[in-house]
């Protein structure tokens, strides 16, 4: 059985101040039994979530992470960095990597595989832009992005990965897919897994929607049977939004 999980992304928002006060009002609001959460933080913010929420079940992830140990690769961050601050999860892939800051299927494969060597579980973003959405592509342009991230891994670590299906026309802008185009984009995810693997293993991946995901929208996609979660930008600043969601 697959549990739900629904995932807030800060993105560059929130001074220590603002991530602190968050943590304070969330944990005294989720009651973690049947849906696991998380917070993808900056990085200076890491630490003191991972402190604030020792103990209540909720997750702290990084926003990006470099597949090589160590090395003369200024600005970077490596694995066993956030290993050593207790960090649980990274995402990788997300669209704003992809777009602003060269990330590309190559380097989203390399990380998983890194990540997959390590305590820290990898949350892998794909999705299709708008232009290639009205071409009709889409499923073509998310599944080569399936099998390239998944390429060379092992089905008893692709389970590990939680996958976010993250239409890049809906980030951000309000606009939500339909709660049919997610599941369908959903649905042709595990298959394009189940080719790769098998049906037992891709059974098991959590695929989240992410999107412009807000209260009053989460129950409708969550209903949806190959959605297992979302991941959730805006709407995560506010722990009283956010919790709404978790609650779905
Ligand atoms: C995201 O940052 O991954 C995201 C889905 O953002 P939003 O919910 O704001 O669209």
């Amino acid at each position: 059985m697959r549990i739900p999980f629904i995932a807030g992304n800060w993105k560059m928002y929130k001074d220590m101040a603002q991530a602190r006060g968050f943590a304070l009002k969330f944990k005294t609001l989720y009651h973690g039994t049947d849906v696991k959460t998380a917070i993808f933080a900056p990085y200076p913010q890491l630490a003191l979530l991972v402190e604030e929420f020792k103990g209540t079940g909720i997750g702290v992830g990084a926003q990006n992470v470099h597949f090589e140990k160590e090395g003369a690769f200024t600005g970077e961050v490596s694995i066993p960095m956030l290993e050593e601050l207790g960090v649980d999860y990274c995402l990788v892939g997300h669209s704003e990597r992809r777009q602003y800051f060269g990330e590309t299927d190559e380097t989203v494969n390399l990380k998983l595989k890194a990540l997959l060597q390590s305590s820290i579980l990898p949350l892998v973003c794909v999705g299709e832009n708008l232009s290639e959405r009205e071409a009709g592509k889409e499923k073509d342009i998310v599944s080569g992005q399936i099998k390239a991230a998944f390429s060379g891994i092992a089905g008893e670590d692709a389970e590990k990965v939680t996958v976010a299906y993250e239409p890049v026309w809906a980030i951000g802008t309000g606009k939500t897919a339909t709660a049919q185009q997610a599941q369908d984009m959903c649905e042709c995810i595990r298959q394009t897994l189940a080719a790769m693997y098998d049906e037992e293993t891709a059974d098991k991946i959590i695929i989240q929607y992410g999107g412009s995901v807000k209260p009053d929208n989460a129950s409708e996609i969550m209903d949806m049977p190959e959605i297992d979660g979302a991941l959730v930008g805006g709407a995560s600043l506010d722990p009283l939004k956010f919790i709404e969601i978790v609650n779905f």
